[in-house]
């Protein structure tokens, strides 16, 4: 019983919670008995916060014996992103500098979650401070991919896209910059949603690059990922980016696209995020796809978007900058690590240099030295200025394709999950992976990575669907699509064909 439970969606299990079959403190201990087993192998989660999610989970189990309304998902456990602060529970976005720090507040998110009663397993890891393709740069070990051990789970949310995918947790919270909640997503075989800029509050969210982050949902399925979507979106007065007005119907959206019908649907193919650079196995499997969208009734254009060719260069000055200011907070004083000069005098400069020479990883270092640059007087004009400049273009490319097009498409990832080490030492290369999804941060435009099958070497391809601002909904309609056409083609959810984890039981699970 235990170990099924933790097969199931959010959705069945939020059905099985609210018709009595089951309690969430059993969903939730199946989930934590899962954990034990198989995160030696995975190492998904830096914290574990078995407590809290049973006490929640008891709590919720009380109020429903008592005949409380509860929302849909009450009592389904969740994991999240250690870069989304939690009060009272370890968040170190990756990173030694914060190492033990434990908030003292919630993030909104957050807040809507433990609102609503869904146990919090505990914090997934991730690339420092976000900053990478594959959850390498953790300060705390790398995560390694249930598809095969011996690959990254992408990055930076590499920890919650190998949690859902390992069925550690049926939900989780990822944090999309430039591609951390859709590339994971893509090289799992799990699905992972970027909301529209601003449709989902910032507050809370330790902040890499404030123009460009986005918190979202990661899931097994599209329909969990809405009824996630619908539970944390939504205005927020203490994030001054955040939407007015209501979010999108996501949830109905999801279940009208898994209807199949998709007449009176255009989707465009742009042009620049195929073809070269993408391995065969991607491109065959986004072939297919079109192929099956086509099927269900809609219309497959080709559209062009001729300056997304400089989104990459674009992007690494503009998130940069932005972290390399954001970053000046961690100084030693405030939160976290710190570190005296071994010798000399102790005065706040060196305090400051040597707990950020000691707390920082190579990655982190690098972005603040480029953004710091970049911003620096002089160049501000030749790469910040111009950076933007880029950016108002790729808008404009967006706004001319979804004239001609209800949602745009791509592949996620150029490639299915590497080797570690492979793309360690050429930073490059690392990020090349983010060619297709960057743009859509860029833009503030939302989109989805869905799987779309398995390359030839037996790993899980990515589909990603964008949409206009502020029409979350097109992507879930043809996202949710897609997922039922293809799952009747393979007769059964993709991840049923990950091979079996390797099971260790754990005594103590806290990092
Ligand atoms: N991989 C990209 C980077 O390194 C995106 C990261 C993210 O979305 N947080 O910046």
């Amino acid at each position: 019983m235990s170990d099924d439970l933790t097969r199931l969606s959010a959705a069945d299990l939020a059905a099985r919670l609210g018709a009595g079959d089951v309690t969430s403190v059993e969903v939730t201990q199946a989930h934590l008995d899962r954990i034990a087993a198989v995160d030696g192998a995975v190492n998904a989660f830096l914290h574990v916060s078995t407590d809290d999610a049973l006490a929640t989970a008891r709590d919720v189990d009380s109020r429903r014996a008592a005949g409380e309304e509860l929302h849909p998902l009450a009592g389904v456990p969740i994991a999240v992103k250690d870069v989304v602060v939690t009060k009272g529970m370890p968040t170190t976005a990756g990173s030694k500098i914060l190492e033990n720090w434990i908030p003292p507040y919630d993030a909104t998110l957050v807040e809507r979650i433990r609102a609503a009663g869904l146990p919090i397993l505990g914090k997934t890891n991730m690339d420092e401070f976000a900053m990478g393709s594959s959850t390498e740069h953790s300060a705390y070990g790398n995560t390694r991919n249930p598809w095969d051990l011996d690959r990254i789970p992408g990055g930076s949310g590499g920890g919650s896209a190998a949690a859902v995918a390992a069925f550690e947790a049926p939900l989780a919270i990822g944090t999309d910059t430039g591609g951390s909640i859709r590339q994971p997503g893509a090289v799992t075989g799990t699905v992972g949603v970027k909301p529209t800029y601003g449709g989902v509050s910032r507050y809370g969210l330790i902040a890499m690059a404030s123009s460009l982050d986005q918190a979202g949902p990661v899931t097994r399925t599209v329909l969990d990922s809405a009824l996630l979507h619908e539970l944390v979106g939504g205005h927020d007065p203490r994030d001054s980016t955040s939407i007015r007005g209501k979010v999108p119907a996501l949830v109905e959206a999801a279940h009208q696209g898994a209807q199949g019908d998709l007449r009176g649907v255009r989707i465009g193919v742009v042009k620049e995020l195929s073809g070269e650079g993408y391995q065969a196995g991607v491109s065959a499997r986004f072939a297919e796809s079109l192929d099956v969208l086509r099927g269900l009734g809609a219309e497959i254009v080709e559209v062009s978007c001729p300056h997304f060719d400089y989104a990459l260069g674009a992007y690494y000055l503009i998130m940069p900058s932005e972290a390399s200011s954001n970053l000046a907070k961690f100084d030693g004083m405030r939160f976290g690590l710190r570190v005296e000069p071994g010798d000399g005098p102790v005065t706040a400069e060196r305090v400051m240099a040597a707990t950020r020479g000691a707390g920082f990883g190579d990655e982190v270092k690098r972005r603040i030295i480029l953004g710091t640059y970049a911003l620096s007087a002089g160049y501000y004009d030749a790469y910040y200025g111009s950076a933007q400049k880029v950016r108002t273009l790729i808008q404009r490319d967006f706004d001319a394709a979804f004239a001609q097009a209800d949602v745009l498409v791509s592949p996620t990832a150029p490639t299915t999950a590497f080797r570690f080490g492979e793309k360690l030492d050429d930073p490059l290369a690392m990020y090349l992976n983010d060619v297709a999804t960057i743009p859509a941060n860029l833009a503030g435009v939302p989109g989805m990575s869905v799987p779309s099958g398995l390359s030839d070497d037996g790993l899980p391809v990515g589909f990603q669907v964008l949409a206009p601002a502020k029409a979350d909904d097109r992507m879930y309609r043809v996202g949710a699509a897609l997922e039922a056409a293809l799952e009747t083609t393979w007769g059964g959810p993709l991840l049923d064909r990950a091979p079996a984890l390797p099971t260790t039981e754990l005594e103590g699970m806290s990092r």
